[in-house]
């Protein structure tokens, strides 16, 4: 029953974002976002919950427990990157409202409320930054940052907040106080071939690796592509390529420390076959749980940038972008996961997220975990983006547990986990 029950869900909320191109485009603050966040409200409420909107957009449904006590929150996200998948961010928020349907049949009263949130914005995908919903709940956003993105249309952020029906002015207004919540979970898609490659249907997730971004511009000089002779480039494209290739090479040594580094974007001007490129503009992105290990291929990165000006004449500017920090979950819900999953006989690897997640905000103030299904080949941020919901349903099941005993249904204080 619930494999079918989400099935449906994730159908309904999946035909929004279509159009004639393969997978989905519901980016952060569009209509398309708006219009899922409209169908998960009418599931929501269909379970009866009470649902509103916080000064960001944030959608917060909640069930109400026996008592006024913080609550036990579920939740992920509902934008996508541009042609994005149908399971990365919907899958989490299905999965929180599965739980609560799974309460509802079972007619079980909980002591602490149950929450299931849908955060705005997750994506990086329109403006450069990733998980603003989230970081605005748990009072981590800059607001000088936000008000200064812009997407690839020159669309300010603020007015794309108040195109949505928000007041830039108050986002702030969407942090919660520490005592809203009392823990906060999330269950979503690995995105990579881990859990696929050990046949194993849930990762138990010990800490969000960190992105460290720059923005790399390397100038040169321009000039005829048949009468300038090979001695006489100052090739910025060429150079850039050096660049991109030592940066593999310096992750590579790092492989251990799962460090990865990525260049994902890349812009030659003035991008004509017969003129050498005078400019190009790249985007570097350096993920690692270790930051030492991170600061070790980006000194090298640094290191090659100098060598490159001397060696090729180029000059090379490197703006950072984001500097972010490895964030740990905490261990005493992850200890609660792993109990849970050996009462269901399932087996959960240990693993760390490469990618963000909204979690990674909300552990911040609150104790908080993140439980992985497996991805189909670990492919994401596509449009073949797959998770059976077979096993989705296991990682339910172990959510599901996981809220009996954090908002208390029907157990006794004893079996409680004591958080203050
Ligand atoms: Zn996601």
């Amino acid at each position: 029953m619930s494999l079918e029950r989400i099935d449906e869900w994730l159908e309904q909320v999946n035909n929004i974002g279509k159009t004639s191109a393969p997978g989905l485009y519901r980016l952060a603050y569009t209509r398309e976002e708006q219009d899922a966040l409209d169908v998960f409200r009418g599931l929501c409420e269909k379970e009866g919950m009470t649902v509103r909107d916080d000064a960001a957009g944030n959608l917060i449904a909640r069930r109400e427990g026996t008592a006024d006590f913080p609550a036990v929150a579920l939740g992920s996200h509902l934008d996508t990157v541009y042609a994005g998948g149908q399971y990365d961010g919907t899958l989490g928020v299905l999965a929180g409202l599965e739980v609560i349907h799974r309460l509802n049949q079972k007619n079980l009263r909980t002591t602490h409320p149950v929450e299931v949130i849908v955060f705005r914005a997750e994506e990086s995908s329109r403006f450069g930054t990733a998980t603003i919903g989230s970081k605005l709940m748990s009072g981590k956003a800059d607001l000088s940052k936000l008000a200064a993105l812009k997407d690839k249309d020159g669309i300010p952020f603020p007015e794309a907040v108040e195109r949505a029906g928000f007041s830039f002015e108050k986002l702030a207004d969407a942090r919660r106080p520490q005592s809203d919540i009392k823990t906060f979970m999330e269950l979503h898609i690995e995105q990579g071939p881990v859990l696929e490659s050990k046949q194993l249907p849930v990762g138990i997730v010990t800490g969000i690796a960190a992105p460290l971004r720059l923005r790399v511009h390397v100038k040169g000089q321009a000039s005829h592509s048949g009468t300038t002779s090979m001695d006489m480039r100052r090739d910025a494209l060429t150079g850039a390529s050096a660049l991109i290739l030592d940066l593999e090479a310096g992750a590579r040594k790092e492989k251990d420390n799962h460090t990865v580094a990525t260049v994902g974007s890349i812009e030659a001007s003035p991008g004509a076959m017969n003129v050498i490129p005078g400019q190009c503009r790249f985007d570097v992105d350096i993920r690692s749980t270790d930051t030492a290990s991170r600061e070790r291929v980006y000194r090298q990165f640094l290191q090659t940038a100098g060598l490159l000006e001397q060696t090729r004449g180029l000059s090379v500017q490197i703006e950072t972008l984001a500097e972010e920090q490895p964030v740990p979950l905490s261990s005493q819900v992850q200890n609660g996961l792993k109990e849970i999953c050996s009462n269901l006989n399932l087996t959960p690897v240990w693993m760390p997220s490469g990618a963000g997640h909204d979690v990674m905000n909300m552990a911040e103030q609150w104790p908080s975990g993140l439980l992985f299904v497996p991805s189909v080949n670990g492919l994401s941020h596509h449009p073949d983006e797959f998770t059976s919901l077979a096993h989705t349903v296991e990682a339910v099941d172990v959510l599901e547990h996981a809220v009996h005993i954090e908002a208390d249904a029907g157990r006794s204080k004893n079996h409680m986990e004591v958080r203050s």
